[in-house]
């Protein structure tokens, strides 16, 4: 079992502030958490740096992803090294997600820029139901989303700051590898963990 922060944002993402040496650092020296996907709003650039950097280090993993900016809302997909062209719709994105044979999660659907009920039509891996930035009620209703849905259910920080990192996250039960945790999302072996120190916003 190892935990991931599924969610996580550098200042490639220019809303955010985290450089990605930050997140290298703090998940080498966090004792339990050691992998993170970066999910930067439209763009890869922080994940390779974050990348290079974790090289450097043996005990640590970062996974590429994307939150990718659509017409009906925020869409995150993880196990992308590239982007679809812009602007785009919530169709696009979900056929860039599958001829790339990676993961669609729905990220913080009942958030401002969430997709919402629009999750109900498409063919998502898992519904974001721990959003460290969102408020109880909503990560409640994106709970009920992934039962009626019957998807697995994912945490992420959504960290934008350094001190909101790891705020929520996911038990995974999959290896330190990118594929195995890929694998492990889709077949539901997750569970999603809301951080106890986190605050409320
Ligand atoms: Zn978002
Ligand atoms: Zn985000």
């Amino acid at each position: 079992m190892i935990s991931v922060d599924l969610h996580v944002h550098t200042f490639y993402s220019g809303d955010a502030h985290i450089p990605p040496k930050l997140i290298v650092e703090e998940l080498h020296a966090h004792p339990l958490l050691k992998a993170a996907a970066i999910t930067d709003h439209d763009t890869i650039r922080g994940y390779f740096e974050a990348c290079r950097l974790a090289s450097t280090y043996k005990d640590i993993m970062v996974i590429p992803g994307v939150e990718l900016s659509t017409f009906e809302g925020h869409l995150t997909v993880l196990g992308v090294t590239e982007i679809p062209s812009q602007p785009l719709s919530l169709e696009e994105a979900i056929d860039f997600t599958r001829a790339n044979d990676a993961v669609i999660v729905v990220a913080h659907p009942y958030r401002v820029m969430g997709i919402g009920d629009l999750a109900r039509n498409i063919d998502a891996d898992a519904v974001e139901t721990y959003n460290g930035r969102s408020a109880s009620r909503e990560n409640k209703l994106a709970e009920e989303l992934a039962r009626v849905l019957n998807l697995p259910g994912v945490g992420g920080s959504d960290a934008h700051r350094k001190e909101q990192l790891w705020m929520a996250y996911t038990e995974i039960d999959a290896s330190m590898n990118v594929d195995d945790v890929l694998n492990a999302i889709k077949h539901g072996k997750v569970r999603a963990v809301m951080s106890k120190s986190r605050q409320v916003y």
